[in-house]
């Protein structure tokens, strides 16, 4: 019958179990199946396996019980190391713990056989531990340069590399000459630790694995896959956060010429290759601060910040010369075309609604004026945003 104490005892091992579970099965509902989802949770399971022996399995002074836990101990330890140092993209050399556990085991068998010493013992198995987690630390530092999940694993992570020597300290209590360590209170210290590690850095990792899934959401919900640009929605949203750190900003709005009569004379997937390559042509053609997005079928638009009227005129027509001597090569037909742009300059106080009407009844002017050209507002910014008024009463183009 197991007592009342061991049962309490057992809810550690338990919940750490129950969270290597789930870290492991949160891998096979990740299409991306993560390999330090996988280390990281079979790391949860053996301590937890490792603590589970020592509570209720094997007697405690048998050989095996002191092989099998001690496996299951390191074992834990090499994959968590494993799977930080994975999570930061970086490759873990797997012969440094390695060579920790064979040296640790050179040392212990030294220290029975030849000068026998328990605190030797003890103290070779800690240090092997401990350097085999600041080896995987220092690999895994790019982590502290990520967002707060990853931070916190990282710190999680170090804390129980470095707590060991607090916990020997602590344990050590009024140190005799012999160094006789308090074993219970050690084990104790230790088995906290690691249950505040478990807890800390398991929530951290279903955080971090929560907002990379966020993520990804949002950039799929954000891109057009035809051609990788920004969709309207992405184009919108990251445009309309950088007109805060802006003064003033251009922005050019172009649509391909005829692109019907392309789709009519060579058929709608020659018309994707065309698309597709236009916008390759597009973000080549702008600066790097610069943003491009496709905003509807063969339109797209470029919102340059704090740039002039005549800076962006010259990008503009800078994307019109290089759309019209492209050679649009689609497999079976070499297909050309040109570019109409309307380009205009306003204000951050402008809200990019009414700059990309604005700038929408520029390219509108250019396709009445004969298309594959460049039509930029012809007047300053004030007299702009009064035309776009009288644009929204009277309807565009009027
Ligand atoms: P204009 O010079 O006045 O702009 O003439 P246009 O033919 O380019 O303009 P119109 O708006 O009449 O036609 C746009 C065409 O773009 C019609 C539509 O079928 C095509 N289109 C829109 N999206 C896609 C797409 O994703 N792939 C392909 N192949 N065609 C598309
Ligand atoms: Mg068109
Ligand atoms: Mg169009």
């Amino acid at each position: 019958m197991i007592s009342p104490e061991t049962l309490l005892v057992l809810s550690h091992p338990v919940v750490v179990a129950i969270m290597g579970g789930a870290i492991v099965l949160t891998r096979y509902y990740d299409p991306a199946r993560p390999r330090y989802l996988l280390y990281i949770g079979l790391a949860y399971l053996a301590y937890s396996a490792g603590v589970a022996l020592q509570k209720i399995g094997l007697p405690p002074s048998s050989v095996a019980f002191v092989l099998i836990s001690g496996l299951l101990y390191l074992t834990s330890i090499v994959l968590v190391t494993h799977g930080i140092v994975s999570l930061s993209g970086s490759r873990y050399p797997l012969w440094f713990p390695l060579l920790m556990v064979a040296g640790m085991l050179a040392a212990r068998t030294y220290y029975f056989y030849i000068e026998p010493n328990a605190f030797a013992r003890f103290l070779a198995l800690h240090t092997a531990v401990t350097l085999a987690m600041l080896h995987g630390a220092w690999y895994a530092r790019s982590l502290l340069t990520k967002r707060a999940p990853k931070k916190v694993m990282y710190g999680a992570f170090l804390f129980l590399a470095l707590s060991i020597v607090p916990r020997i300290w602590l344990a050590l209590g009024n140190p005799s000459p012999g160094h006789v360590l308090n074993m219970e209170l050690y084990w104790a210290l230790t088995q906290a630790s690691i249950y505040v590690f478990s807890l800390v850095f398991g929530i951290a990792l279903i955080l971090t694995i929560m907002q990379r899934r966020v993520t990804e959401h949002r950039i799929r919900s954000e891109t057009d896959p035809l051609t990788g640009l920004r969709n309207r929605r992405g184009f919108l949203d990251l445009a309309s956060r950088q007109l805060h750190r802006t003064r003033h900003y251009a922005l050019i709005i172009g649509d391909i010429d005829h692109f019907k009569k392309v789709n009519d004379t060579y058929g709608h997937r020659v018309g994707d290759i065309v698309l597709t390559q236009a916008a390759k042509i597009i973000d080549d053609s702008i600066r790097s601060g610069d943003i491009s997005g496709r905003i509807g079928g063969e339109e797209f638009a470029v919102f340059l910040p704090d740039t002039s009227l005549d800076d962006a005129y010259h990008i503009a027509e800078r994307l019109r010369h290089n759309i019209e001597h492209f050679v649009f090569q689609t497999g079976s037909q070499d297909v050309r075309c040109t570019i109409s742009l309307g380009v205009g300059e306003y204000d951050s106080a402008t809200p990019l609604s009414e700059a990309l009407w604005e700038a929408d009844a520029q390219l509108y002017r250019a396709k009445h004026d004969g298309r594959n050209r460049v039509t930029p507002a012809e007047t300053h910014m004030d007299t702009a945003v009064a035309r776009v008024t009288s644009h929204v009463v009277s309807g565009p183009g009027v």
